[in-house]
């Protein structure tokens, strides 16, 4: 693939006002381009989008199956109301070039939040001294940093977007895709995987814990990890733990540079104590490509070896 993106200016200076974090963005609605300032806020567990901005410039959105509650740190649903639509937008940041996803809300104090999923798409180097924001991540720089021939200046178009995707991922299909896993413990075990098609790699505990009942804990893997360029890693509940023993993960994105040890936030949603012993399989870990997927409807599934086996059924737990 060409280095295009080396010569671009790929970095973009912020107003700084107050502690909002404040970049220029510019959007791609149906009939013209708007050029707003965002906020860049790494408390949003979302990406937000208003509502009445939405409809003022054109920018379509999309009704969601399901709706979904946005909640607050302590819990409690934001009075902002559940969240009905969606927006898929064409957003440049600079030379950075994306389609963005936001949740369309009612925002009283803004347009446009990047909140933590965008953050972590991205990892964008964010300079808060200096103003300055630095896309250079994997992704951004093989995916989001592309000098768009004129020919190509509206990226909703849906022909460019497909060939993005079919560029990226025959880049993807010549890298290395082994995960490098590092023992800090000569005793910790090696993720596994259950079955062959499984999703994830098995993750085990390398200390004895006991998760208290309606409380958390922290587990240790005893393990580093390098993910396949082009993906971040994801931690997921182990099934079978948590149909049968209620224990969900939390905090479960890896930032895609993060080299320390893999600790598992366990949280026990039962009322008794959960005694993990070191060696139990505790969760498992899903690498991630970093690509925009869409879904689509087919009569019927093709065969695999575990068929509708479903839950706990790789293993014991
Ligand atoms: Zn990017």
């Amino acid at each position: 693939m060409r280095n295009l993106y080396a010569a671009l200016n790929n970095t973009e200076t912020l107003d700084n006002e107050n502690d909002h974090i404040m970049v220029q963005i510019q959007l791609h609605g149906t009939k013209r381009q708007v050029t707003i300032n965002a906020m860049i806020d790494s408390g949003a567990t979302e990406d937000f989008i208003d509502k009445g901005f939405c409809s003022k410039y054109n920018i379509r959105t999309t009704q969601v199956k399901t709706t979904r509650e946005v909640y607050l740190a302590d819990g409690q649903p934001s009075a902002m109301g559940p969240i009905t639509h969606i927006a898929k937008v064409p957003m440049d940041i600079g030379s950075h070039r994306e389609l963005a996803t936001f949740q369309v809300a009612k925002l009283p104090n803004h347009e446009v939040i990047l909140g933590m999923p965008w953050l972590k798409q991205h990892s964008p180097r964010i300079d808060c001294g200096q103003g300055k924001i630095t896309f250079e991540s994997e992704r951004c720089t093989t995916w989001c940093l592309k000098e768009s021939p004129t020919v190509y200046a509206i990226p909703e178009n849906e022909a460019r977007e497909e060939n993005l995707k079919v560029e990226f991922g025959a880049t993807q299909s010549k890298k290395d895709q082994r995960i490098q896993v590092r023992l800090l413990d000569p005793q910790a075990k090696l993720p596994t995987r259950g079955s062959a098609k499984a999703a994830g790699h098995d993750l085990y505990a390398n200390e004895e814990k006991t998760i208290p009942a309606r409380g958390q804990e922290v587990v240790p893997t005893g393990i580093s990890i390098t993910p396949p360029r082009g993906t971040y890693r994801r931690i997921a509940p182990q099934s079978g733990m948590a149909v049968k023993h209620q224990i969900a993960v939390n905090a479960a994105v890896i930032d895609s540079d993060y080299t320390g040890e893999i600790r598992v936030v366990l949280a026990n949603m039962s009322d008794q104590d959960y005694a993990i012993q070191k060696g139990d399989r505790i969760a498992q870990l899903i690498t991630e490509k970093m690509v925009e997927s869409d879904c689509y409807q087919v009569p019927k599934l093709g065969k695999t070896g575990r068929g509708q086996q479903g839950f706990g059924s790789t293993g014991t737990s």
